[in-house]
Order: structure tokens, then C-alpha cells, then sequence
């Protein structure tokens, strides 16, 4: 059986739909043109994928402008106007993020209509992407709560709802993204596996879990070159991963300091593997990505492994991007080959 491949979500986004190569850009279009043209994009993101030979597609996040602000604005008790800077991910850098303004609830659906239309671009396996719990705490200026782990079960219980629209949807994998959780690790014990299931509970799809270093924006870059020789985060979160109710954790490896051994703390669960660095330029061959699933076979069952890129792409060119998902699948069938 040839390795299963995937991404771990957003593609860039053409230079007619938003500024290029920016984690929060501007949108070039509103209204009904920019519906349009997020649709065309779409359109694109799922073909490119599909013509790499990509298995489980997404629809590369092309009408979000953001990961994790694309769904809390849209939910009740988020003022979205309201913007206000704060320090992330422990202060590692500043971000303008919505306010919390009031008790949060999930009124209406967030990418159901983005889901519905991916849908019909493909028969195969599609995947949908929410930011978890811990990481939508963590980007938003709180002035409701006053405590991260009740607005936290708060934003849980809006993902709950928005995941079950989407698997009417005939959404196949929901992934939640928590790079968070690398950061705060005594919250993921006290918290936020328990926030996460809360989130999943219930959930009639495969569900995943995204845990990485960030996108290859310069503030990651300069944390992670402060991180040693050995990353060992996944050390800590692995463990209470394996034991939370989430079918498959999407981690990074490629061209990183995790160490593989590490693979071995994810108890019974499948792994989606980062076999591509989204920090470099670089285009990883063949080659490369069927070593770094050698790797991870060392570690793990053939039949837990998923082929993934490290973390979203959207900051990225588009034809390094796309040339990285082709040798993404190329390399995976390598591996599978017996390289
Ligand atoms: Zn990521």
C-alpha cells in the first residue's frame, strides 16, 4: 500500500485574490467578486493538489484570511472591529487580534458554504481545518472571560457544532490546529486535551490535530533558532495526545530538530508526518522526503503514517508550494516503492 499524503492545510493564495505571501493579507476583491474569485481559487488550490497526486485535499484555507481569525470573527461575543495588540504564542511575537466581548457562541455556520463547494471538486477524501480551542484562546484579546481555559471550553463547544455542519457537509477529516499546545504545556495537561475532546466530542469523521512550529514567517524562524539542537515539545505533548480521543496528530519533521524518536510518545494514533519544510524555499526532492519517511518508519508502523507538509503553506510563493506538494506525493511513492 503506497503512504497516504496530505497537507496540513492553507496553500498560498494568487496575487488576484490577495496580497501575496502574507499570513493576514488583503483581500484585492469584496462582496460578490470576492466570493467569486475565492470559489476560482479554490478551484485551483484542490486541482493542484489532486494533480500532485496529494490523497486527502483541503481547499487550502483560500477563503480565510486568516487561520484562526477566518473563524473567531464569525462567532457571537467576538467583536472583530474591536482589534487590539497583544503578544502570542508566550509573547514569541505581537499580533493584532478581535476582542472578546461577551459570551462566545457559534450563531450561525463558519465554513460550511467553503466545505459544501470544495466538496464538489472532488470524489476523494477532503479535509476541513479549524484553529482548536488552546490556539483561538491565544489569539484573541479576552475582555469576557477573565480565564483561559473558560473561554477555551466556550470556543470547544462552538467547534463541536461548526464540526458536525461540516461532516453534513460531507466533510471527511476535520483537523484542528493547535500550535499552541507546543508552547503551553502545563495548560494542555490542565486543559487543553480535555478542551480538544470537548471540541471532537461526537465528531462522524476521522478527526486530526495539527501541533507545529508555526508557519516560516521570520518570528518563528528566530524562536525556533533559539530552540537547541533538539526540539523537544513533542516530548511533553505527544503523551497527553496519546491519550485524548483525537484519531490522527499532524506534526513536523522535515528539515527540523525533532528528534524521530519522539514519534514513538503518540501512543496508538496515526501521525501525519511533515515530510516538507514550509520554513524554506527549498524544494525538497523525491529523495529527500522518501529519507525523511524512512525516518519516520523507524518509529512508527507503516499503517500510522500519513505523508504531510510541516504546517500551512499560505505564506509561501505559489510554484514552490506546488512544486513541494508534487514531490510530496512523488516522494511517498517512493517510500512506498521500498526506497
Ligand atoms: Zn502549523
Amino acid at each position: 500500500m503506497p503512504f497516504s499524503t496530505t497537507i496540513a492545510g492553507s496553500l498560498p493564495k494568487p496575487v488576484w485574490l490577495a496580497e501575496p505571501e502574507r499570513i493576514f493579507p488583503s483581500w484585492r476583491l469584496e462582496g460578490a467578486e470576492l466570493a467569486e474569485a475565492q470559489r476560482d481559487a479554490t478551484r485551483i488550490a484542490v486541482a493542484e493538489q489532486l494533480r500532485a497526486g496529494i490523497d486527502t485535499v483541503t481547499d487550502g484555507e483560500q477563503a480565510r484570511k486568516h487561520f484562526v481569525h477566518g473563524f473567531s470573527e464569525r462567532l457571537e461575543g467576538v467583536d472583530a472591529a474591536k482589534r487590539q495588540s497583544r503578544g502570542i504564542r508566550d509573547d514569541r511575537y505581537d499580533a493584532v487580534c478581535p476582542t472578546v466581548t461577551g459570551e462566545v457562541r457559534r450563531v450561525r455556520p463558519v465554513f460550511g458554504e467553503d466545505a459544501r463547494f470544495a466538496r464538489t471538486l472532488t470524489r476523494g477524501p477532503l479535509k476541513i481545518t479549524i484553529p482548536g480551542p488552546m490556539t483561538l484562546v491565544d489569539t484573541v484579546v479576552d475582555e469576557a472571560y477573565g480565564k483561559r481555559s473558560e473561554l477555551a471550553f466556550a470556543f470547544a463547544f462552538a467547534i463541536r457544532d461548526e464540526i458536525a455542519d461540516l461532516v453534513a457537509a460531507g466533510v471527511d477529516v476535520v483537523q484542528l490546529d493547535e500550535p499552541a499546545f507546543n508552547v503551553y504545556f502545563d495548560e494542555v495537561a490542565e486543559w487543553g486535551i480535555d478542551a480538544l475532546d470537548t471540541a471532537l466530542g461526537g465528531a462522524r469523521c476521522t478527526t486530526a490535530v495539527h501541533v507545529c512550529y508555526g508557519y516560516g514567517i521570520p518570528a518563528n524562524v528566530e524562536w525556533k533558532s533559539n530552540l537547541g539542537d533538539r526540539w523537544d515539545q513533542y516530548a511533553h505533548v505527544l503523551p497527553l495526545l496519546a491519550r485524548s480521543s483525537v484519531d490522527q496528530i499532524s506534526i513536523e519533521l522535515a528539515g527540523s530538530h525533532v528528534p524521530p524518536g519522539v514519534l514513538e510518545l503518540a501512543g496508538t494514533k496515526t501521525v501525519a508526518v511533515g515530510v516538507i519544510d514550509v520554513a524554506s524555499e527549498r524544494v525538497e526532492t523525491p529523495q529527500d522526503v522518501a529519507a525523511t519517511i524512512a525516518l519516520a518508519r523507524r518509529h512508527l508502523p507503516d499503517e500510522r503514517i500519513v505523508c504531510s507538509t510541516n504546517c500551512g503553506m499560505a505564506p509561501m510563493s505559489r510554484e514552490v508550494a506546488y512544486a513541494k506538494l508534487r514531490n510530496l506525493a512523488e516522494g511517498a511513492q517512493l517510500a512506498s516503492e521500498g526506497f
